[in-house]
C-alpha cells in the first residue's frame, strides 16, 4: 500500500491556504499547516486532526526551525510544500512607507519562503521528489501601485521558483510559482477600503477599477486556486515546473487607472 502523500502549507489556517487544505484532502492528501492565529488554528486541528497544526509565526526563522520538526516528524515526508503566507502590507505611495512596514511585509511575503523551503528541502531531496509552490500574485507580475513592499516580495517568489527549479529539478523536485488576481473575500474587501480612503474615492470605484484589471471582469475564488495547486501536486503538473502560472481571468493592467 502507497504511504499517504503529505502536503505542509503555510498560513493554511484560513483564506486561501484553509480552501486549498480541503481541496488536496480531497485527492487525499494528509494536511499540514503553520498559522499564526490559534484559534484558526484549533479549528483547524477539529477538521484535519489533532497533529495537523502548530501555532507559528512563519516570518520567524527561530520560531519555523523549533515548530517544524514537530509538526513534521511523526508523518516523515513533505510532498507538497505550499509557500502562500502573505499579507497585503501597506498601500501607500512608496514615500510615505516606514521602514517597519516595509520589513514586515517582506518578513512574512518573502522571508519564510525562504525558511520553509529550506526545512523541506532535505525531506524531498531524500525520497527525489516532490513539489513546491510559491504563492506569488498578479502584482508579482505586472507591479501594483502603491503596494512596494508587496510587488518586491511576490516578484521575488517568481525568481525563486525559477532559481529553484533549476538547483532542484534533478532530484525530481518541481517548483513554480502562482499569480492569482484579485480573490473576492474579506481581505480584497480591506484592501479596497483602504485603497479607497487613500485615494478619496468611494469603495464602489475601487472594485470597479479592480474588476476592470481582468478580461474576464471578476474577482477569483479560493477554490479556482485549489483546482490549481491539486492539477500541479497531481501527475498532471508532472513536467511543469520553472513556471508562473496565472489564476486571474486575464490581467490585463494593474496600472492606476484613477490618476491624480
Ligand atoms: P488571509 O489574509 O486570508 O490570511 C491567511 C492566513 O495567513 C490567516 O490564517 C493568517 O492567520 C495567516 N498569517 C498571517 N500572517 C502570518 C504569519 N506571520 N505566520 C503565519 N500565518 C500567518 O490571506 P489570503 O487572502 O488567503 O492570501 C493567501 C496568500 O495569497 C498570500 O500570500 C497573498 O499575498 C496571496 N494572494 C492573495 C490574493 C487575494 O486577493 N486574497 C491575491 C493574490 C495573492
Amino acid at each position: 500500500m502507497t504511504a499517504q502523500p503529505v502536503a505542509l502549507i503555510s498560513a493554511g489556517a484560513s483564506g486561501i491556504g484553509l480552501a486549498c487544505a480541503r481541496a488536496l484532502t480531497e485527492t487525499g492528501y494528509r494536511v499540514l499547516t503553520l498559522d499564526i492565529d490559534a484559534e484558526a488554528i484549533t479549528r483547524f486541528q477539529e477538521e484535519f486532526g489533532e497533529s495537523s497544526a502548530l501555532v507559528c509565526d512563519v516570518s520567524d526563522a527561530s520560531q519555523v526551525e523549533a515548530v517544524f520538526h514537530s509538526l513534521v516528524d511523526p508523518h516523515q515526508r513533505v510532498d507538497l510544500l505550499f509557500n502562500n503566507a502573505g499579507i497585503a502590507g501597506p498601500q501607500q505611495p512608496v514615500e510615505d512607507i516606514g521602514v517597519a512596514a516595509w520589513q514586515s511585509t517582506i518578513d512574512i511575503d518573502l522571508n519564510s519562503v525562504f525558511y520553509l523551503t529550506r526545512c523541506v528541502i532535505p525531506l524531498m531531496k531524500s525520497r527525489r521528489s516532490g513539489v513546491i509552490l510559491n504563492m506569488s500574485s498578479s502584482a508579482g507580475r505586472y507591479g501594483c501601485p502603491m503596494r512596494s513592499p508587496y510587488v518586491a516580495a511576490k516578484w521575488a517568489a517568481i525568481g525563486l521558483a525559477q532559481t529553484w527549479a533549476m538547483e532542484l529539478g534533478p532530484w525530481n523536485i518541481r517548483v513554480n510559482a502562482l499569480c492569482p488576481g484579485s480573490v473576492g473575500g474579506e481581505r480584497i474587501d480591506r484592501v479596497i477600503d483602504c485603497d479607497a480612503d487613500e485615494r478619496g474615492v468611494t469603495t464602489d470605484e475601487i472594485r470597479r477599477m479592480y474588476q476592470r484589471q481582468s478580461s474576464l471582469r471578476d474577482f477569483v475564488s479560493p477554490e479556482d486556486i485549489a483546482a490549481m495547486v491539486c492539477f500541479l501536486a497531481g501527475s498532471g503538473g508532472r513536467m511543469i515546473s520553472g513556471q508562473t502560472l496565472g489564476i486571474d481571468g486575464h490581467t490585463e493592467s494593474l496600472a492606476n487607472w484613477l490618476d491624480p
